[in-house]
């Protein structure tokens, strides 16, 4: 009789889904087909399911012990960092969950505008203004600026949110090869008569890890008379001589109007986004930028545990140069071992292996060793481009990058990389 009743049940929803099929039959056919195509081509992403916090060692389901990662971008090791994690929960207890709201109607505490103070300090900027994230913050940046009689100068390999936030505005475009001066400055020349020009750079780009000629572009936007706006999201907390990205770097503090950030990489690791710069930019993007104004404010825990995250850095530069260490030492070891490594000016550092296969296959093999890397290849990257990017952190331990290296070149020698 229960039986009966269970397989009655199961008649019934079997029925429903029918129906629903009948209804979704074609969109099914074509999401399918679609879904096998990017199979076929190799892209299809799974997510790896990770056990433990996010840090140099992780378990993840179905692999056996813990692994070492180098994939993800948590630069300065705080992602599981103990006086943050207090610090959240501390904001949690005094400023409770959540926000209901949207920043101008009831969704700001004390704590985001200490924040947002906290940021301006950090980058010698005005004013700050926060968003949910840093992919909202490119999001919401240049349709309530700019208009059709503006133009818009764009690094090719800018991110992609840099890229949907000019697509939402309606400024004429130029594209600048990456890195490239001399294609930046004929982008200027055709944009020369524009009402206003704005060149829109990635401080470090995820893919090369070279740093954007912040020095250059200065000048180049002085003599055409240009603003200057940079996503520092994989610079910050790593370039410049204390980790205070490009504009230390670079000694342009006062030259680059708009920064934009995450919370997300090396600040913490949680989520959250900013934009940063001159103040009546910023005090327009209050007004005006959407997923500010029709987005929810980012949470108490978060906020409070960024809060103590920058009196971190503030009171010390341990965290950063712990990584420029590491990525010096990985680097060094790896040229030494015979890999070809694309110059590495980040805390991403390139090794090249050309072949889309080869480098699937590498990334595999590395993971049997207990090591998790990525390999990227076409069109993620330029055709005949294949590579392992591999990210170093302030929490890996010398033994750890040991371990990395020696996983490298036993994987090089076994796949013929290395002789
Ligand atoms: C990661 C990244 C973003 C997105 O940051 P989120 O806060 O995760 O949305 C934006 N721009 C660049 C350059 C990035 O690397």
């Amino acid at each position: 009789m229960k039986k009966m009743k269970k397989s009655g049940v199961f008649y019934y929803l079997c029925v429903n889904n029918q129906i629903t099929n009948i209804m979704y039959k074609n969109f099914k056919a074509h999401l399918e087909k679609e879904l096998q195509d990017i199979k076929d081509a190799g892209l299809y992403k799974n997510e790896r399911v990770i056990v433990t916090p996010q840090s140099s060692d992780i378990e993840v389901e179905g692999a056996k012990g813990e692994v070492l990662n180098f994939c993800a971008n948590n630069y300065l090791g705080l992602a599981d960092n103990s006086r943050l994690i207090e610090a959240a929960k501390k904001a949690m207890d005094n400023r409770g969950y959540g926000m209901s709201s949207v920043r101008f109607i009831c969704g700001t505490q004390d704590l985001h505008k200490e924040l947002e103070k906290s940021i301006s300090d950090y980058f010698k900027t005005e004013d700050t203004i926060l968003y949910a994230a840093c992919f909202d913050a490119n999001g919401g940046l240049f349709e309530p600026l700019f208009t059709e009689e503006d133009a818009i100068i764009s690094d090719s390999l800018n991110h992609a949110s840099i890229i949907d936030g000019v697509r939402l505005c309606k400024a004429k475009r130029f594209r600048y090869k990456n890195a490239d001066m001399d294609d930046l400055e004929r982008c200027l020349q055709e944009a020369k008569d524009c009402r206003f020009r704005i060149i829109a750079t990635d401080g470090v780009f995820s893919m090369d890890g070279n740093v954007a000629p912040m020095d250059r572009i200065c000048e180049l936007a002085e003599k055409y008379d240009a603003l200057v706006m940079v996503d520092e999201s994989h610079s910050a907390g790593v370039v410049g001589k204390t980790g205070h990205g490009v504009a230390e770097q670079f000694d342009c503090y006062g030259k680059i109007d708009i920064f934009t950030g995450t919370l997300g990489k090396s600040f913490g690791g949680a989520m959250g986004g900013f934009t940063t710069g001159r103040k009546e930019i910023i005090d327009m993007l209050r007004q005006r930028s959407r997923p500010y104004l029709f987005s929810n404010s980012v949470a108490p825990s978060i906020v409070g545990a960024s809060i103590e995250m920058f009196r971190m850095l503030g009171e010390s530069d341990d965290l950063h140069s712990h990584l420029m260490e590491n990525v010096e030492y990985f680097r060094t070891r790896m040229i030494e071992a015979g890999f070809d490594i694309k110059p590495t000016q980040s805390a991403i550092c390139a090794v090249m292996l050309y072949d889309a296969k080869l480098s699937q296959d590498f990334a595999a093999e590395m993971q049997k060793e207990g090591i998790y890397v990525t390999g990227f290849y076409y069109p993620v990257v330029p055709k005949d481009q294949a590579r392992i990017r591999v990210q170093l952190s302030a929490a890996h331990t010398r033994e750890q990058l040991d371990k990395a290296i020696a996983a490298f070149i036993s994987v090089g020698m076994r796949l013929g990389v290395l002789k």
